[in-house]
């Protein structure tokens, strides 16, 4: 969809400027109803340069005129960009991300800022910050997006524009509102693409990725985005292969980890994905059923503590000093820290500072930080001998399909935390999947997951596609 746009932009055959105000309209409207959208680029003024490049004959960049959404904690230049966090309320980045930075070499135009969980603290899109409205699910406004993604997964759904989003996931956060909202949704390797300008929810589990309602548009936006980068050290010096692969299973090893069939997974979502297991055989691939005993048993409990603990000391920053949020500077410095992170962050947030608080604690640390981070790289060999009998793993995406918000509200932190038992391990393992929709439940989709070894983004991608073929 988005390569026939853009050979048609460069050719002057689409009015860059008329097409991007449609957009824009539609993508208010759709914003009005559902609230996909935090806070708007000047996308016109941007497609008027680019019209210019037409007339000038100099148009280029693999993403010409298309419109690309951004997660609000990835950093565009003087663009409102928070997390969706009060505690960030004003705040205008004066530089882009490194991926935002990319997306404008190709030609990109910068839609706007997708409304997330504060900081991405949480799974269904209802963490939102104070003063920031919860997105609406686009199959069933009684629904949750799923987050924390849950505005870029929205728009990406509803836009009939050319449109792909960046989106970023630290446990799930791109894959879950995938699966709820029924679109593509990619999270690289941990490491594939620089972080550079992401508002930071946990450094060594953030990843930014892509959504789309197309398998080549999203794999494309990633790898735009993807590579080492001079101002993330965390970036691998790798290079980028193409992600443009055809659809193909034939001789693929694909192993079924067995505990995520196993109970508490929706009797829909578990037949859905079976049958495209199944229908993957018919074309070629192998099925063995293994089994990840370590990871599906203490891989919630590793991630929540290591999340908790990265994030409470990136939050340290957020004192009322230096950006976003402030207050009058009275009473000691204590009571003024106390006061504007009182005021400003949501419930979640604060609980989740306090308990990555306590889990890093002298005295504590052994117990909790120290043991999540030994479970951790003995999750990263259980992968990995895993991925010496497969090339891929297939799961569902989430246990469930989305949610009503009278639903969410009667689960306890525990529960709410439990559902993203099928994504954070691959997340803590730092390796590459993609959610694709797969079927649906009562109307709702379900989202079917790919996780392959470190770097294999190409294989993820291919699979996935030999699916809807
Ligand atoms: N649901 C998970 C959490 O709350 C993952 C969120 C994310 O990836 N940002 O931490």
């Amino acid at each position: 969809m988005i390569t026939k746009f853009v050979k048609e932009a460069q050719a002057g055959k689409i009015n860059l400027v008329e097409h991007t105000e449609k957009a824009l309209e539609e993508a208010e409207k759709i914003s009005k109803e559902y609230r996909y959208v935090t806070a708007w680029a000047d996308a016109v003024e941007r497609a008027k340069e680019l019209q210019e490049q037409v007339t000038k004959g100099t148009a280029h960049g693999r993403l010409f005129g298309v419109l690309i959404s951004v997660k609000d904690n990835i950093c565009v230049k003087d663009v409102e960009s928070t997390a969706s966090s009060a505690i960030l309320k004003t705040y205008k980045p004066v530089f882009n991300a490194t991926v935002i930075q990319k997306c404008l070499n190709e030609g990109a135009i910068i839609l706007g800022k997708t409304v997330q969980d504060e900081f991405g603290f949480g799974g269904f899109a209802v963490n939102t910050g104070k003063g920031y409205e919860k997105p609406l699910n686009p199959f069933d406004k009684k629904r949750a997006t799923g987050g924390s993604s849950g505005g870029a997964a929205g728009l990406t759904k509803k836009a009939t524009f050319p449109h792909i989003a960046l989106a970023e996931s630290t446990g799930g956060s791109i894959a879950d509102p995938a699966s709820f909202c029924g679109v593509v949704g990619i999270c690289p390797t941990y490491g594939r693409v620089s972080r550079y300008g992401l508002i930071d929810y946990a450094n060594s589990l953030d990843k930014i990725g892509t959504m789309a309602l197309d398998i080549d548009d999203a794999a494309l936006l990633l790898e735009i985005i993807s590579g080492k980068d001079a101002h993330d050290s965390t970036s691998a010096e790798l290079p980028v292969p193409s992600l443009d692969t055809a659809g193909a299973v034939n001789g693929l090893k694909i192993g079924i980890v067995k505990e995520a069939f196993a109970e508490g997974v929706d009797n829909n979502v578990r037949k859905s994905v079976m049958e495209a297991i199944y229908k993957l055989e018919q074309k070629g691939a192998r099925r063995i059923e293994l089994s990840l005993p370590l990871s599906m048993k203490y891989g919630l409990a590793a991630y929540y503590t290591l999340a908790m603990t990265e994030a409470s000391t990136n939050l340290a920053r957020y004192c009322g000093l230096r950006y976003g949020a402030t207050d009058q500077l009275t009473g000691t410095y204590n009571e003024f820290f106390s006061r504007v992170r009182t005021n400003n962050f949501g419930e979640e947030a604060k609980r989740r500072l306090l308990l990555g608080t306590f889990a890093r604690m002298a005295g504590y640390r052994d117990a909790f930080y120290t043991k999540a981070a030994q479970v951790r790289t003995k999750m990263l060999q259980e992968y990995a001998a895993a991925f010496k009998q497969v090339d891929v793993l297939i799961t569902p995406t989430m246990p469930i399909v989305a949610p009503t918000f009278d639903e969410i509200k009667k689960l306890t932190p525990l529960q709410n935390y439990a559902m993203d038992i099928l994504t954070v391990s691959p997340n803590l393992a730092g390796l590459p999947h993609i959610s694709i929709p797969c079927g649906e439940s009562n109307g709702l989709p379900i989202g079917l997951m790919v996780t392959g070894p470190h770097f294999a983004e190409q294989k993820i991608i291919q699979v996935a596609k030999a699916h809807g073929k």
